[in-house]
C-alpha cells in the first residue's frame, strides 16, 4: 500500500521534498466486528487548504493538521472493497475524506456521499460535483446573492484565481445568471481559457498588471457588484477601491496568504464603510444540506454542455507531491486531480 506521508512540519510554502512516498501494508479484510470501510482510492484531490494542515499552526476549523510520518488526508473518490457499516456495501462508489494512499481503512463517517451519477467522469466528484462545485455554488448564490437586472447587463462580477477548481465555476454560474464577469489568472494560457472556453466576458493576467487598481478600473468602469475572493493580499486591496456601493465581497479563500509568516497588510478596508460593502467569509461545510439541490442544478447543465469543467489530471501517487506544490505557483490549469486507478 503506497502512501504519501508528511516528513516534517512545513514552514512557509510546501516543497515536494516535504513529502515522501513510502510502502506499507494494509489488511485486505476488515477486522471481525469492525464498522469501518475498506476503500480502494481512485481519485485524490489537491486543495489549497492542505498547505495549512502541513504546518504546525492550527488550520481551518474542522480539520486536523497532518502528523509527520503519517499519510496526508484529503478528499477523494473511492470504491468500497469491504464494509462493516450497513450504509455501504462492496462495490459502492463513494466520495469523501480519505488518505493519500492506494487503500484506506476509514470510519464510515468520513464518507460524505455515494456517487449518484456514473455517466459523468468519476473525477468530477472531487471537482465540479464535489467540494469545489459546492463551494462555488454556495459562495456565489448563497453568500454573493446575485441580483438580476440591476444594471443593463446584470451585476458586475470579478473572480480571482478564475481558472481554478472553484473560480471557473463561479464565472460560469455568474454568466448563467445574467451577470457580466471578468476573471484574473496567472498566465496567458489561463486568460485565453477564461475568454474562449469558459465564457468569461473578459480576463487579465494579474502578473502582468503593475497597477491592479488601474486594471480593475479599466475592466469595471462602473465598479464591481460582487467580488469572489480566492487569493487575498494585493488583489483584495485593489478590489476595495473598485467596489460599488452595497457590493458584496464573498471571501472564499486567500491562497496567496495562508502560509506567509507575515501576511500582507490590507490598507483599504475603510471602503467597507464608505461604500457600505458586505464582506463575508464562508465555509462550504455549512452548506452540505444543499447538495441534492446543487446536483439538480448542475447535472443537467453538464449533460447539456451548458457548463464545462477543466481538469488538470496527473497519473500516479508518485506525482501527487509535485501536483500539490504546483497549486501555489499556479502550475495547475483547472482542477488538480490525481488518478490512482480508474476503477
Ligand atoms: P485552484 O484550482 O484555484 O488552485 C490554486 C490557484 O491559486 C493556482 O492555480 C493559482 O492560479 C492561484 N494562486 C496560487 N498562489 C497565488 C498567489 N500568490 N497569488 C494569486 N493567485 C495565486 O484552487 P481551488 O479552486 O481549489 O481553491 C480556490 C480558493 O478557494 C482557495 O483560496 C481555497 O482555499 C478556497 N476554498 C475555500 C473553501 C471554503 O469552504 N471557503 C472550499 C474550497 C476552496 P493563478 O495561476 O491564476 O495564479
Amino acid at each position: 500500500n503506497k502512501q504519501v506521508i508528511l516528513k516534517d512540519y512545513v514552514v512557509d510554502f510546501p516543497k515536494e521534498s516535504d513529502m515522501d512516498l513510502v510502502e506499507t501494508t494494509i489488511a485486505q479484510k476488515l477486522p471481525e466486528g469492525s464498522n469501518e470501510v475498506l476503500l480502494k482510492n481512485l481519485y485524490l484531490s489537491c486543495d489549497p487548504y492542505m498547505q495549512m494542515l502541513m504546518s504546525k499552526t492550527e488550520g481551518p476549523e474542522g480539520f486536523r493538521n497532518y502528523a509527520p510520518g503519517s499519510p496526508l488526508t484529503g478528499y477523494g473518490v473511492a470504491k468500497v472493497l469491504e464494509s462493516g457499516h450497513p450504509d455501504y456495501k462492496k462495490g459502492d462508489l463513494v466520495w469523501g475524506f480519505t488518505r493519500w494512499e492506494e487503500y484506506s481503512l476509514v470510519p464510515a463517517s468520513l464518507i460524505l456521499f455515494k456517487v449518484e451519477h456514473t455517466d459523468v467522469p468519476l473525477s468530477y466528484y472531487i471537482g465540479i460535483l464535489g467540494i469545489p462545485g459546492m463551494t462555488a455554488y454556495a459562495g456565489f448564490f448563497e453568500v454573493g446573492l446575485p441580483k438580476k437586472g440591476e444594471t443593463k447587463k446584470g451585476e458586475k462580477v470579478f473572480v480571482s484565481a478564475a481558472s481554478g477548481a472553484v473560480g471557473q465555476l463561479v464565472g460560469q454560474f455568474a454568466k448563467l445568471s445574467g451577470c457580466y464577469v471578468v476573471g484574473s489568472a496567472g498566465s496567458k494560457d489561463k486568460v485565453d481559457l477564461l475568454k474562449n472556453k469558459l465564457g468569461f466576458d473578459d480576463a487579465f493576467n494579474y502578473k502582468e498588471e503593475p497597477d491592479l487598481n488601474a486594471a480593475l478600473k479599466r475592466y469595471f468602469p462602473e465598479g464591481i457588484d460582487i467580488y469572489f475572493e480566492n487569493v487575498g493580499g494585493k488583489t483584495l486591496d485593489a478590489v476595495l477601491l473598485n467596489m460599488r456601493v452595497h457590493g458584496r465581497i464573498v471571501v472564499c479563500g486567500m491562497v496567496s496568504q495562508y502560509n506567509l509568516a507575515q501576511p500582507e497588510g490590507v490598507t483599504n478596508l475603510a471602503n467597507l464603510i464608505f461604500r457600505r460593502i458586505r464582506m463575508q467569509g464562508f465555509g462550504v461545510a455549512d452548506y452540505y444540506q444543499l447538495y441534492p439541490k446543487f446536483l439538480e442544478y448542475i447535472v443537467p447543465k453538464i449533460k447539456e454542455g451548458k457548463i464545462v469543467y477543466v481538469e488538470d489530471i496527473v497519473e500516479g501517487l508518485e506525482k501527487a507531491p509535485q501536483a500539490l506544490v504546483g497549486l501555489f505557483s499556479g502550475r495547475n490549469v483547472g482542477k488538480q486531480v490525481i488518478v490512482l486507478a480508474h476503477e
